[in-house]
This record gives structure tokens, sequence and C-alpha cells, in this order.
């Protein structure tokens, strides 16, 4: 792969490290108001509305799985990065072939080619 190619997605990992951080912060401090708004809600001497409370049970999972699904991506991030210092960055870790561009661009932090990712 071209030089110029290998720092257009860089920028582009980097870029999407810091919004996927952004993300991440807002979720989170979204996740401790609810689990604060809940146990205020069951300490209280007022009888509980079920519904609502596993409703709000319901989108604190919800939520937990999106900030686990962030992690996820940000971790691919890093290594798509530490690949791209280390000189292996756009090839494919399970059969060595060059990773298209046109992939590169849709998921810039995949390892594997479309074959390969298939499997
Ligand atoms: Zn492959």
């Amino acid at each position: 792969m071209e030089k110029e190619d290998i720092e257009k997605f860089k920028r582009i990992l980097l870029k999407m490290k810091r919004d996927h951080i952004k993300e991440r912060k807002t979720l989170e401090e979204e996740y401790l108001r609810q689990s604060t708004r809940n146990q205020a809600a069951n300490l209280s001497a007022y009888p509980l509305h079920t519904a609502d409370i596993s409703g709000d049970i319901y989108e604190q999972e919800k939520e937990i799985a999106v900030i686990e699904n962030i992690s996820e991506i940000m971790h691919k991030i890093d290594e798509a990065l530490h690949r791209i210092d280390t000189g292996k960055y756009g090839i494919c870790e399970k059969c060595g072939k060059e990773i298209p561009k046109t992939r590169l661009e849709i998921i810039p932090f995949t390892k594997f080619c479309i074959s390969c990712s298939r499997k």
C-alpha cells in the first residue's frame, strides 16, 4: 500500500478513536445517572412501579452492551494503529494477502480480507 494511503487510514483511525472515546464517556455518564436514579427508586417508601423499573434495567443492560461494543472496537482500532506502526497494516492476518482499499475504507480496523473474515 502507498505511504499516502497508510497516512490516510491512520488519520481515519485516530479520528474514530477520538469519537469512540467521546461516545463511551457520554454513555458511561448516562449509565451512572440511571443507576443512581434506580437506587433512589428502590430506597423510596413509595410503591414501586415494576414495569418502569424493569424497563430501566433493560435500558441499562442495553447501554452496557453498547459500551462493551465500543470498547471492543476501540481495542481493534488500537491494534490497527499498532499494525500501521509495524508496517503490517492492510495485510490479511490469515492468508497474508493485501486487503483491498475499498474494504479498509468501510472497516479501517479489519485484520482480514473478505474471504477470510467469512470463514
Ligand atoms: Zn485473507
